[in-house]
């Protein structure tokens, strides 16, 4: 039997990742803050642990997958956290946390001999299903190589830099692209719906044509014009990655125009579609109160 790895946050992510894991053969200790989350896995043989840092004790390489910058460093920092483990040797964070957060966790784990790996994911819930996911890595050289097999589990893995904060600001300039993809196709699906042309003719030829884009190829025909909103990523969790991405703008005295107005359109789908909603709610947002729904056929019309 191989040795155990560890796995701290199973959730829209985690959960496909840790499952991928435990396909290919590697057993799993598993944490999560909500019990519930966890059950699953365990059914198929995983091994629960009580906190964070019972699983640093049980595992020497630990992946974690967790919300927000804050909960990353606690969870590796904290009393309870892994940096409180007796066997870890490697924490492989698969969040999206940011630069500064990535090199305080590195800077503070080297002190207790545990490597950081910058790692974070990209190709949402259905790359994670799939271990599709393109993986940014920054690490020393040597450590990346020895992850690689383990890595290729869940992904295609670039090796981005040696510094701490460098997968992470690659993440934030995938993202950014992302984030902008999405609100301005929302803009422009609105405006070819209201003056008459239907939906799904229009993502057809945008996507055979020049304006195609991850939105139009994959959000809007999967999520958006079906009207379910289920792409799996939640509004707060791009509205965090457009924060950090103009902090680490400002940071290097840059001012990003149109970076700025697609923060703006995302902290007003925050607000008015709620935190916990789902990012592609930014198309309802994007509607207000034009008159028009966006929709596929099958969903029904295009309302006005
Ligand atoms: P999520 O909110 O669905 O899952 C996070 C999990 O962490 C939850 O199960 C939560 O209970 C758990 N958690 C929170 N605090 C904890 C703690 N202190 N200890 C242990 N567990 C804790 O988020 P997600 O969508 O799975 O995203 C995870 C990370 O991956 C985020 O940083 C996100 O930005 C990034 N990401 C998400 C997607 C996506 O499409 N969902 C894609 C790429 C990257």
């Amino acid at each position: 039997m191989s040795e155990p790895l560890g796995f701290v946050g199973i959730g829209n992510m985690g959960a496909p990742i840790a499952g991928r894991l435990l396909d290919a053969g590697h057993p799993l200790v598993v944490f999560d803050v909500s019990a519930g989350a966890t059950a699953p896995l365990v059914e198929r043989g995983a091994r629960q642990a009580g906190s964070a840092a019972e699983v640093a004790s049980l595992a020497e390489t630990v992946l974690t997958s967790l919300p927000t910058p804050d909960i990353v460093e606690s969870v590796a920092l904290g009393p309870e956290g892994l940096g409180a483990g007796t066997r870890i040797k490697r924490l492989v964070d698969l969040s999206t946390s940011g630069p500064r957060v990535a090199a305080r966790v590195a800077q503070a784990l080297a002190a207790q001999r545990i490597a950081f790996v910058d790692s974070p994911v990209s190709g949402g819930v259905a790359g994670a299903r799939a271990g599709t996911l393109a993986v940014m890595v920054a690490c020393e050289r040597a450590e990346f190589e020895r992850l690689q097999p383990l890595l290729r589990v869940i992904g295609k893995p670039f090796h981005v830099g040696e510094r701490p904060g460098l997968g992470q600001m690659m993440k934030l300039v995938n993202n950014l692209l992302s984030g902008a993809a999405l609100a301005i196709t929302s803009e422009a699906m609105l405006l070819g719906a209201k003056a008459g042309l239907d939906p799904e003719t229009m993502v057809e030829v945008i996507n055979a044509g020049s304006g195609r884009n991850s939105a139009s190829q994959d959000k809007f025909p999967k999520s958006i014009l079906p009207r379910r909103f289920d792409a799996g990523f939640a509004t707060r969790l791009m509205f965090k990655d457009l924060r950090l991405c103009l902090e680490e703008a400002e940071a290097l005295g840059l001012t990003l125009w149109v970076a700025s107005a697609v923060r703006q359109l995302w902290l007003k789908t925050f607000n008015e579609m709620g935190p916990d909603s789902d990012f592609t709610t930014i198309m309802r947002c994007v509607e207000g109160s034009s008159g028009i729904e966006v929709r596929g056929r099958a969903a029904g019309r295009s309302s006005g």
